[in-house]
This record gives C-alpha cells, structure tokens and sequence, in this order.
C-alpha cells in the first residue's frame, strides 16, 4: 500500500508533492489543497528516506504549525517525523538565536518580551519621559515601533519628537534586560545569519528542504531570513500561498515577495491548482464575486465537485445582543436537530472585543466553545508574576524574573535602586542577583537600601533550596509564597473592579490546580512543570485544543482553518471594512480578509450585521458592510431576524424538523 499519502492526491497536487528538488512555487485560490500538499510532500520525503533533521516547514501561527503536524504524524509510521522541525517563523528564530545571540550582544539566556511585557515597559518609559498627562497611548506605541522595525523605516512623523524618543529608549532598556520582543526575534536572526558564515553555513546544512506555508504573508525580513538559509547552491524551497489572502500589510507583508521568489530562486517549477475542495459552489462563487473587485490580483478559477450548497444568508440584526441570541439559538438547533458536532461550528468576527457578547451567551446557553487566538493563560499577568518567582527560585540569572517580581509586590527596593544594579550587573558582566550580593555594588547604596535587599536575597535563598528537589512538594510551597508576599492584596489593588480581580485570582487558583495535578503524575518537579509550561506557551494560544466546543475565532487568526457551519457576526461599515483601514486606504486588504472569512465554511455561512451597537456607552446607529453591494445577488437571500422568526417553515424542512425531533424523544 501506497502509505505517504501521494495517492490521494490530484495529478498537479502530487506533481508538486513529487518534485523535491529545486525551487516550486504554488500559488492557488484557497482551499485547494495547499497545506495538504505540503504535509504530503513531508511524508513522502521521509518515505524517500530524506533525514527528518533535514526537513523544515515554517508558517505563521502555532496553530496552524500544530496542525500540520499532526497531519504529517498521521501520515507516516510513529515516531517516523519526530525530528522534522515544523513551526512559525518566531519560532524557527528562537532556535536560530539560541545558537548566535552571543555574537549579537546578547546573553545566552535572553527572554522573549510577549505583547503585554511590551506594552508594560513602553507604558513605564512613557510616564517616566512625559508626565502621567501624556496622551501617547502604549498600546500605539507599541504598534508604530513595531511597523518601523518590521519595516525598517524611521518611526511616525507625528510632530512631536516623543515617540522617536520613546523607540529609542526602548531599544536601549530591552537590550539592558536582555530581552528581546517578537520582532527583535526577527532581525535579529536574520543579523546573526547574516553576520556570521560560520552560523550560516551550519543552519544551511542543516536544512535541505524548505516549505513555507501561506507565503503571501512573508515580509521582507522573513524574505531574508529564507535566502540566507536556503543558500547559493540547491535551492529546495518550496512555497505555497494566495495572493487573495494576503491580510498582514501592517506587519510588511510583502505581496512583492512573491514576484520576487522567481528572482531569487529562479526557474521554478509553477503549479496551478483550481479544484476547491472545502466548500460548496455558492460560497466559492459568492467569495469570488467580493474578491474580483481587487485591483491588483492573478485571476483565478476555482470549482468545487462539492454540489451547490444553500444560499449564503445575509441577515440583519436590530443590535448586537439579538445577533449573539439568534447566533447561539442557529448553533444548538444544528446541533440538536441535525445532530452536527460542537466543532462544526465557527463563529467569526473582525475585531476581539466583538468576542466578548458571543462567549456570554454561549455560557449562559452552557454551548462549549473554544477561543482561538486569544490571551493565553501563561500570558496572564497574575501567572506571570507566580511564574516569575518560581523562575527566579531555579535560575538566580533570569534577570527578567528577577526585575518582573522584584516590585511585585513593593518591598521596599525602588526603580532608582533597580536601575543602579542593573547598571552594575552590565558593567560587570554579572546577573542582577549577583549584582545585590556584590559588596562593591551594596556599599555604593543607602543603609535601608541594602537592608530592603538583603531580605530579598535571603527569601529567594529560602525558596530555592525547596524549589531545588525534586521530591518536594512545589504545589505547597506556591501556596506559602503566596501567602507571604500577600500576593491576594497586592492583586486586589491592581484590579480595577471587584469581578476582575475575582478573574485574576481564578486564574492563580487554576494555576496552583495544574500544579497539584503535575506533583501527582510526574516526579520531576518545579522545572519538570516550568518546561511543560514554556512548551505549551510554544504551541500557542489553545490550552483548549482537544475540547470540542464551537470556535470563536477572529478573521485573521482563521486563515487556513475550515468549519462545516460559519457565522460571521458584526459585518458593518467600520468593522469590516474597518474604518481604520478604509481611512489609510487600505480597502483591497479588508477585501481580502472578508474573502479569507468566506471561504472557511465548507457547507453552510451567515452573514450577520446590526442596525444599531453600543459604543463607548451609547447605542449608535450602524450601516451594513460596504462589501454587501458587491456580494453575487443569486448566491444570498437577505433578510432580517423578525422576517426569519415569523417564516413559516416549509413542508420539507417541517418534516423533517418533526421527524428529528421524534427520533431524539424517542432516543431520551
Ligand atoms: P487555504 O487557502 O484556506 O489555506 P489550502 O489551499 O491550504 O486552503 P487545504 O487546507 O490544504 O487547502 O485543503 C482544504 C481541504 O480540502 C482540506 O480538508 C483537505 O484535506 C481537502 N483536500 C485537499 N486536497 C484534496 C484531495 N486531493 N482530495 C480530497 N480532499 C482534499
Ligand atoms: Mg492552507
């Protein structure tokens, strides 16, 4: 038997899942098999008795690298892909700086600055530079800094010199904590690559066989990154994307790149894929009518074998509230009437906060659902702070735990202090504790300075040697650091109201849970957890990954994913197209993503958007999205949620509706 999977195929899918060598190129409409491609292309190398540590598969977000490798893993024997490195771009630089940082100026040990550690420390250097009135927004800053890194531009020309200055120093104290952020990841590899032939060269032997999934997405940087270890000689890079899908301008997202491919690979070998093999004919023809008002594009053709399917169903909602109620009510009669599977089901909407109303009435409606994409538990700040004590407990040298809890709560040791020791530490290559052991260093500092920080020392030392055996009981000892640094209080007075400080301390009970239940299945303690921890925290967002449970997803994060039943919520003029996006004229991008939205439904899609939704307090008025005009006229029916309500049902569906509802009383 034919076991890599190439047999089930179509002839082009295979042909590009064949040619091994030399450059491929696959640009196609979605749902054609791409990724599916890919995987097998895996499988088959390691059939053709290719090293797994030669093969390398990168994409963009955890999830979709999860899934594919499990895809692979389901296609070979066991353990057959294990060795094979399939990750995000992020991840691939974090392996590539664990072997080069040193030469960029950098300790070995360097931490990874999430999002929220970002915005902390732009909101610190703000205050610190301007005053608590200045109206520079961290979360902006973090977003222009994070444009002219990707795009290596100079930052804004807002008026004012205060971002510039704020870049700056940023760099500056990210490089002082040796830290890095999810852009550093980035440039900095491709620096070190770069730099340094001997690094280079090794990463080139290493990997022999390139694929990039979603390739229309690649910025120049990851351009880069891709020559350097792809090499002069053989290029064995094969790349898979669609350039209707392209949907991150804002990170640099160069649709260049893929003209560029031809140029630095040249002669690939093209594949044209056209069969859809995901959804039904209207929704194709309907994602195809929105599309083709793009201005630059390949045209394409896609068809599908899948039969017609329903009409798309556009609906219009009074608000938001009677959208989430009729959304929920659609959901649970698939799933009880036509006994469709929690995971069937997606809900999808432009924006996160739109997330918010859907996961109320979906609790309330006690329907299982799953976030995609959102905050992951570990990114918490509350677990963060527990994880950062028990961090620092294991390695007195993670400075970024140690500056994380140092404060946290205040004990006495202030900003000035920090900042001193950590001037020390660099100018004398030592971390920062052994900087607050050092006599030199105490003996420069007040006497209630060196008190406040000899207690410290000494509490780490406490902790240490019980976080340092294995046989201990770490869960307990959790549950005393709590309660001896007050954590509860200190917690209680960062929240700003009574039901989030409820969450938060959820969440350090939840934390405290998981740890009571890895004391009772594992014997390898405080680091064996902390490795599980930073292993799930790389494969991303989902903890909930094996539920079931309806997926609330936002439109970005969907790509590559598909779902039986599709409900996009919320398609209003402002959201979709964003009014951000038509303001920078970017329309052609929010064309796209409403493109990518459409085509996950693989059999049924509704499209909904409200008269009116509360913003900032008020009800305001809403328009249906712009979008709307161009959608094919013989693929929808447009309706509102009284007219759908008071329809009768017709003979059919009634029938049907009524012999369902027999056989499942018949089943209780
Ligand atoms: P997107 O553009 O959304 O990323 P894609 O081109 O990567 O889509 P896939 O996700 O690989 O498409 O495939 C879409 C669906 O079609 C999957 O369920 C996949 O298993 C199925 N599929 C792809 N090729 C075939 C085939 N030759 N025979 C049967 N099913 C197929
Ligand atoms: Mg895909």
């Amino acid at each position: 038997m034919e076991k890599s999977g190439l047999l089930s195929l179509n002839p082009q899918q295979r042909e590009a899942a064949e040619q091994i060598e030399g450059p491929v190129l696959i640009l196609a409409g979605a749902g054609t098999g791409k990724t599916r491609v890919v995987t097998t292309r895996i499988a088959a190398m390691l059939y053709n008795s290719i090293r797994p540590e030669n093969i390398l598969a990168v994409t963009f977000t955890n999830k979709a690298a999860n899934e594919m490798q499990e895809r692979v893993a389901g296609m070979v024997e066991p353990g057959m892909a294990e060795g094979c490195t399939i990750c995000t771009f992020h991840s691939l630089c974090v392996r590539i700086l664990r072997t080069c940082i040193e030469r960029l100026g950098y300790k070995k040990n360097f931490t990874i600055y999430t999002q929220s550690d970002q915005i902390g420390l732009l909101r610190r250097i703000i205050v610190r530079k301007a005053g608590k009135e200045e109206n520079l927004d961290a979360k902006l800053a973090n977003t222009l800094i994070s444009q002219a890194k990707n795009t290596d531009t100079p930052i804004s020309d807002r008026d004012d010199a205060l971002i510039k200055d704020v870049y700056d120093t940023y760099q500056r104290e990210l490089k002082s904590l040796n830290a890095v952020d999810f852009d550093d990841l980035l440039i900095l590899a491709v620096r070190g690559l770069e730099q340094n032939d001997d690094i280079r060269s090794e990463w080139q032997r290493r990997f022999r066989y390139i694929m990039v999934d979603e390739f229309q997405d690649t910025n120049n940087l990851q351009m880069r990154l891709l020559r350097q270890i792809v090499g002069e000689g053989e290029h064995n890079i094969c790349v898979v994307g669609d350039d209707d899908q392209s949907i991150y301008g804002w990170r640099g997202a160069d649709i260049t790149n893929i003209l560029d491919f031809e140029r630095f690979f040249p002669n690939p070998k093209v594949v044209k894929l056209e069969e859809n093999y995901r959804s039904c004919n209207r929704i194709l023809r309907l994602a195809n009518s929105v599309i083709r008002n793009n201005r630059e594009r390949r045209e394409k053709t896609l068809f599908s074998a899948k039969g017609e399917g329903e009409k798309i169903r556009v609906v219009a909602m009074p608000d938001a509230e009677t959208e989430a109620d009729w959304v929920v009510a659609n959901i649970l009669e698939g799933n009880r009437i036509h006994r469709r599977p929690w995971n069937d089901f997606a809900i999808l909407f432009r924006m996160n906060t739109q997330s918010r109303i859907m996961e109320e009435r979906l609790r309330e409606s006690e329907v299982p659902y799953k976030v995609i994409g959102g905050q992951s538990f570990y990114e918490r700040r509350e677990v963060k702070d527990i994880l950062g004590y028990l961090c620092l407990f294991l390695n007195h040298d993670d400075d970024i735990s140690l500056l994380r809890v140092v404060g946290t709560p205040p004990r006495g040791i202030g900003q000035g202090t920090m900042g001193l020791a950590t001037q020390f530490s660099i100018d004398h290559q030592l971390s920062i504790y052994e900087a607050m052991n050092d006599l030199e260093f105490l003996s420069t500092l007040t006497n209630r300075a060196q008190n406040a920080i000899g207690e410290f020392t000494d509490f780490i030392n406490k902790y240490s040697d019980v976080a340092h055996t294995d046989s201990a009981n770490y869960a307990a000892m959790t549950e005393e650091l709590i309660k001896e640094i007050d954590y509860y209080e200190f917690l209680k007075r960062q929240c700003k109201s009574g039901d989030e400080f409820d969450n938060r301390r959820q969440n350090v009970y939840e934390l405290l849970e998981g740890m009571h239940a890895h004391t009772a299945k594992s014997r390898k303690g405080l680091r064996g957890f902390l490795d599980g921890v930073s292993l799930m925290q790389d494969k991303d967002d989902d903890l909930n990954e094996e539920t079931q449970g309806v997926s609330l997803i936002t439109m970005h994060a969907s790509k590559g994913l598909e779902f039986p039943v599709c409900h996009m919520v919320g398609v209003e003029d402002g959201i979709l197209p964003h009014s951000r996006s038509v303001d920078e004229g970017n329309l052609d991008e929010e064309r796209r993503l409403m493109y990518v939205g459409i085509t996950r439904a693989m059999e049924e899609l509704t499209i909904t958007w409200c008269h009116s939704r509360r913003r900032w307090g008020d009800q305001l008025p809403c328009q249906p999205s712009s979008f709307f005009k161009e959608f094919s006229k013989d693929e929808i029916i447009e309706t509102d949620h009284e007219t759908l309500d008071n329809e009768p049902m017709d003979q059919a569906t009634a029938d049907d509706y009524f012999a369902k509802m027999r056989e499942m009383l018949a089943d209780g």
